[in-house]
């Protein structure tokens, strides 16, 4: 599969769409879901093009893998669920068909505020 470059979250790092912006640097932006799930419902993402977590892994440097994954980390301090501030949270990435994932740009789910619950329904 190849990246496509019309899906929503190309198109807000284009600026192309708005976005509610919780936090950005050279290799990461942050936002809000729009359609959140928990009382605090996030979005990470890195700025290259990438699909998913395993094309991410494949092909990215270690600078935006290094990137993004401290980047989940000062989002959930920004948000106030960190482990050290906060009551914690849940990090996770659909991956594909099986996965679920709908937007084909990979992208973090932050969610925090309450209990999350279970795992997998
Ligand atoms: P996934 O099913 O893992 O691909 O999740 C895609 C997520 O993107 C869903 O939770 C959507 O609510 C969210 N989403 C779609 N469009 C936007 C948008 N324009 N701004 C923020 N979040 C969005």
């Amino acid at each position: 599969m190849n990246y496509n470059q019309n899906n929503i979250f190309a198109k807000i790092l284009r600026k192309e769409i708005p976005c509610q912006k919780i936090f950005e640097n050279d290799y990461v932006l942050s936002f809000y879901d729009i359609n959140p799930q928990k009382k605090i419902h996030a979005l990470v993402i890195p700025k290259g093009n990438y699909i998913n977590l395993d094309d991410f892994n494949n092909r990215a440097s270690d600078r935006e893998i290094i990137a993004l994954c401290k980047g989940i980390t000062e989002v959930s301090k920004i948000l106030g669920i960190s482990t050290d501030k906060g009551k914690g949270y849940r990090a996770l990435t659909n991956l594909d068909e099986h996965g679920g994932q709908e937007v084909q740009h990979l992208h973090f789910h932050i969610f925090g505020g309450e209990k999350i619950g279970r795992m997998v329904e």
